[in-house]
């Protein structure tokens, strides 16, 4: 438009300066504007004909083409902003309605998340029912079946009294009896090859713990996360927290937590949602509540030795020991009013402290390790013998010990610990950089066989 008025101004001028010129302006028959000069020749008396300037024509010419050329961008600019104020509607519809599918399917995904934990939760209460004890005003540990299931028998007490026979056979006679290698508590028959789920990659994962808990509580982890800790060195803090197995197994954990008082050794364990360990030279337990990420409770483990006073065969500061079964937390180690034979304490998960204590006869710095199910002692013979043997079994509820022979390998040369998941009945065990897990099965004995 400026271009317009340019050309016009200097016309206009030029006219002034002639002062006869005169413009006039209309439209032709296409609607376009015509611009008109009239100018008295100084040369020439008359005008002959209708013959006009060449020049100005041309101006004129041009000047058309502008404003045709003006008109069209003013109308194509228009368009172009309503175009582009419709596109932008489309543009906010679409995100509005995006937005509230996405709201949709996160309301969705927490409903999934929902059910999945009740199930979880539903499925491993199913899991535990059989294994699941009670235990009566008179001391007596009783299987919790159903009234109607005709395997309950502990009503009459022959339940008792089987368990008292288990303790008269040789290993060499245990037989699985029905499904109760699969479900419920019973003596250990054998324990499978080491299934390996990931081998340390630094000097640090020399030995450690790594776990499973078999009766999480809440909602914050599950019995498929993983626990570990690399157990070597003086100041032991950190607990890798893996989401499953498999993360486990990739080496990627999930978040890593920082104990406030440092761990020694592998006796750790994790049970109801808490990681229980000894803290580092003492003969303190303390408890772990993962999910607050604080330490719930302390308590010292009444005369037993620490830091190197009665470990394991291997050393290493074993000296206490904690376990979990189907009957509770439990605490293996020594005193010297047991002169190093192992001392089992059952311990009050909550306050950790001891509820009864038994003494065995065998010295705890001759086995390489120990663990409980169904509320015995286990212990493993050596910890570097390719082939070992589970060597000797004590049983709380008779109070009675015995040798059994149950096969044992040790893959990797050098067990640092051996644990056992009732949940997922299975031993954990840490051999020589390598985190393995042995199957286990489980009976009753049978006199029948002989
Ligand atoms: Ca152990």
């Amino acid at each position: 438009m400026w271009i317009f008025c340019l050309l016009f101004s200097t016309l206009f001028c030029q006219s002034q300066a002639q002062n006869q010129a005169v413009l006039s302006r209309s439209r032709d028959s296409d609607g376009r504007c015509l611009y008109t000069f009239t100018v008295a020749s100084p040369e020439e008396a008359s005008c002959s004909g209708s013959s006009t300037n060449p020049q100005i024509d041309g101006v004129l010419s041009r000047l058309s083409a502008l404003e045709g050329l003006v008109g069209r961008l003013t109308a194509g600019g228009a368009g172009g902003e309503e175009n582009l104020q419709e596109a932008y509607s489309q543009v906010t519809r679409e995100r509005n309605q995006l937005q509230q599918e996405k709201e949709q399917l996160s309301r969705q995904v927490q409903e999934l998340q929902k059910t999945l934990a009740d199930l979880n939760e539903e499925a491993e209460t199913l899991r535990q029912r059989p294994c699941q004890e009670t235990q009566t005003s008179g001391g007596v540990w009783h299987e919790n079946r159903p009234a109607s299931d005709p395997a309950d028998d502990s009503r009459n007490g022959s339940y008792q009294e089987m368990k008292a026979e288990v303790t008269e056979v040789p290993a060499s006679r245990f037989i699985p009896e029905g499904n109760h290698s699969l479900t419920g508590c019973g003596d250990l028959l054998s324990v499978g090859n080491p299934v390996l789920h990931r081998k340390a990659d630094s000097i640090t994962g020399k030995y450690g713990v790594w776990l499973q808990d078999p009766e999480p509580q809440g909602l914050f982890y599950s019995n498929k996360t993983v626990w570990r800790v690399d157990a070597v060195g003086k100041d032991v803090r950190q607990l890798f927290v893996y989401e499953d197995m498999d993360q486990f197994s990739r080496g990627f954990p999930v978040k890593v937590l920082v104990l406030p008082e440092p761990l020694e050794s592998t006796g750790a364990t994790v049970y109801r949602g808490s990681l229980y360990y000894q803290r580092r030279r003492s003969r303190t337990l303390v408890r772990y509540d993962l999910a607050s990420e604080s330490v719930a409770s302390r308590q010292d483990l009444p005369e037993a030795g620490f830091h190197g006073q009665y470990p394991y065969s291997w050393g290493g500061y074993t000296d206490i020991d904690l376990a979990a079964d189907e009957q509770g937390l439990w605490a293996i180690y020594s005193t010297s009013k047991a002169k190093g034979a192992i001392v089992i304490s059952h311990l009050d998960p909550t306050s950790l402290e001891v509820r009864r204590s038994w003494e065995t006869r065998i010295r705890k710095k001759t086995v390489a390790n120990a663990f409980m199910v169904c509320g015995r002692l286990y212990t493993v013979g050596s910890y570097t013998a390719a082939n070992t043997t589970i060597n000797y079994m004590f049983d709380t509820t008779s109070g009675e010990g015995r040798a059994i022979s149950v096969p044992f390998k040790n893959k990797y040369g050098y067990n640092s610990m051996v644990d056992y998941n009732h949940g997922q009945r299975k031993l954990y065990a840490w051999d020589n950089f390598h985190m393995v897990a042995y199957d286990v099965r489980l009976g009753r004995v049978s006199r029948r066989s002989s």
